[in-house]
């Protein structure tokens, strides 16, 4: 089933990674439970640098695909792949039943060098966007269907589409060559079949506003979902900035480093996202997807305060 963002409310979805051990599979498990319990539209899930969590990501697609109502949606990277190697995870994926993908250029490897040495025959996201939409046109059988008041006659029937989700960056790529190159970017995906974009995080609902206006006066027509994730200390704050090459957000850093306590501080973070969240839907955001750090608490609280989840108990909603 295709993701749709044009049912009523505000369409909202999270991003979880695959957990290092056994433990934290049980506890991402009971996470999953409670997101799926306010009905997003998808969970994503990613995908290490260099294919290293490869099999858990797909477990754990499998596994949200089996146990929940909600459609799994697997990042996919360029990294280290040959065309080979790409054809066969992304049909390894089909075959388990996934059909939304997240398509990614991917980072090198903490500690490589310079340059594009550690991309294998795929060196865009665009690329990736164009092999997944062959591989799924390749394995989906050839079907007709009769036209109606035309005895006899058969027309061949659409095939089942992927979605093919891509990455966007309201304040620009840290490696970007110029400021235009973003939005070249995002027009070349959505060239090659892309089906939604969703943004790296931002701090200012402006970033995001901005970003969709210059794209659409640039041609691009897909809808462009905002990233959000909850900043609940002053150490994650460090680490994203680090991560993101994005702009200290002073306010907010201020905020964090003022409050003396671990409550007040996830406090400060959920105030910040739950603004931002109703600033981007205000601004026309075709939903909002926030990034969970594998706890429902935080992300759902967010929701709660933005207004976009009534403060009923959660799990008192049926999971299936
Ligand atoms: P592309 O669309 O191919 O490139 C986009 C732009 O990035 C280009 O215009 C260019 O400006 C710039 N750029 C990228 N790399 C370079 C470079 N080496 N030199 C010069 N310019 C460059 N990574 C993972 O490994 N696993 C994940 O699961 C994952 N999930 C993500 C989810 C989201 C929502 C986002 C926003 C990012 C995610 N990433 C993930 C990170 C992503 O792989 C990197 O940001 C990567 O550098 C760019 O990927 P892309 O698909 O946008 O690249």
């Amino acid at each position: 089933m295709p993701i749709d963002l044009s049912t009523p409310g505000v369409p909202v979805s999270f991003e979880v990674y695959p957990p290092r051990s056994d433990a934290g599979f049980a506890a991402l498990h009971e996470t999953i439970r409670h997101l799926a319990a306010v009905d997003p539209r998808f969970i994503s899930v990613t995908y290490g640098a260099g294919g290293s969590t490869g099999g858990r990501s797909l477990e754990l697609l499998i596994h949200i695909l089996r146990e929940t109502h909600v459609q799994p949606l697997a990042h996919l990277t360029c990294v280290g792949n040959s065309y080979a190697g790409a054809t066969s995870l992304i049909r390894e994926f089909l075959d388990a039943g996934i059909t939304s993908f997240l398509a990614l250029r991917g980072d090198p490897p903490a500690g490589s060098s310079e340059g594009d040495a550690f991309l294998g025959d795929l060196e865009s996201a665009a690329q990736l966007v164009q092999l997944i939409d062959c591989v799924q046109a390749a394995r989906a059988p050839y079907t007709e269907a009769p036209v109606p008041g035309v005895p006899g006659a058969v027309r061949v029937a659409e095939r089942p589409q992927v979605d093919i989700a891509v990455a966007a960056f309201p304040n620009g790529h840290p490696r970007a060559r110029h400021a235009a190159s973003d939005i070249d970017a995002l027009l070349a995906k959505q060239a090659a079949g892309a089906t939604l974009a969703i943004t790296q995080l931002f701090f200012h609902a402006a970033d995001y506003l901005g970003f969709v206006q210059r794209a659409r006066r640039a041609g691009v027509t897909i809808p462009i979902l905002p990233g959000i994730m909850p900043i609940t200390s002053p150490a994650r704050l460090r680490r994203v900035l680090e991560l993101t090459g994005e702009q200290l957000p002073a306010e907010l850093a201020v905020a964090l480093e003022v409050e003396p306590t671990a409550e007040g501080q996830r406090a400060v973070g959920v105030a910040h996202a739950a603004q931002l969240v109703r600033d981007v839907v205000d601004g026309g955001a075709p939903g909002v997807h926030l990034y969970a750090f594998n706890s429902h608490d935080t992300v759902l609280d967010v929701l709660t305060r933005a207004g976009l989840l009534d403060p009923v108990p959660r799990m008192s909603r049926p999971v299936h």
